[in-house]
């Protein structure tokens, strides 16, 4: 079996660690004997159905996060991504990715970005800085990450969020919600890279990836997973 990754904007999206959710992911597969090629969309480049069979988006700074806006419309990419996650292709966005994915992000300076409204929520920058280890309640358990967002992220009526926070700041912190989740794509807060400290997670995605693309139920052989349960279990325990 083979499984593209498709990298959102990699070159401009991607800030404290967030590459290591793509890693985590790759090695994961290539441990299992899954070929792996991880291709980076970014501006410019196009986008058709079926290219990517899980997309990762990375977290950014508001200055990126207006140029990637912009092309997310003007390219077209959004309305693929968004149409590719319909059909139950996996998506995992961190951060300023996630941000873009609702319905818009408003920064302190400048216009109001829009977002592809895959994720029913919307976004506005704050002046709390929103800093530090996070440990939410989820459908995969306890989950553990770092936060660093100024945008407090509002998840419309009837949205599922990722998870309840159980330490740290989450969506907005206020509602108690961290993240969002619709069909098989996730947005969050949560840097660290999140992925290889939840490994339930990341094999979760990778196992959605596969069923859609090869329209079969897979079972992903168990991985020696002691040293990301070590990593995760200190987390919680550290700062739980
Ligand atoms: N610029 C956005 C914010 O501060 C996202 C930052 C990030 O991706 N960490 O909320």
């Amino acid at each position: 079996m083979k499984i593209v990754i498709g990298y959102l904007y990699g070159d401009l999206m991607n800030i404290y660690g967030d590459t290591g959710n793509i890693i985590a992911l790759q090695k994961r597969a290539e441990w299992r004997g899954i070929d792996v090629e991880v291709k980076n969309i970014s501006v410019g480049s196009r986008l058709k159905k079926g290219e990517a069979d899980i997309f990762f988006f990375g977290g950014g700074q508001d200055q990126a996060q207006e140029l990637v806006s912009r092309d997310l419309v003007v390219s077209r990419k959004g309305k693929t991504i968004k149409s590719e996650v319909e059909r139950g292709v996996p998506l995992l966005a961190i951060c300023g990715g996630y941000q873009l994915l609702g319905d818009y992000y408003r920064p302190h300076k400048g216009p109001k970005l829009p977002g592809i409204s895959l994720f029913p929520a919307y976004t506005l920058a704050s002046h709390d800085r929103m800093i530090g280890n996070i440990i939410i309640d989820s459908m995969f358990g306890k989950l553990v990450g770092f936060e660093n967002h100024s945008g407090k992220t509002h998840l419309k009526k009837g949205t599922t969020a990722l998870g309840m926070v159980n330490k740290g700041w989450g969506n907005n912190g206020k509602d108690r919600t961290e993240g969002c989740i619709h069909k098989n794509a996730i947005g969050c807060y949560m840097h660290g890279s999140l992925l290889p400290k939840n490994p339930k997670l990341a094999d979760w995605l990778l196992k959605k990836a596969l069923e859609v693309k090869y329209g079969k139920e897979i079972e992903l052989e168990p991985l020696d997973d002691t040293l990301e349960l070590q990593a995760h279990q200190m987390a919680v325990k550290k700062f739980g």
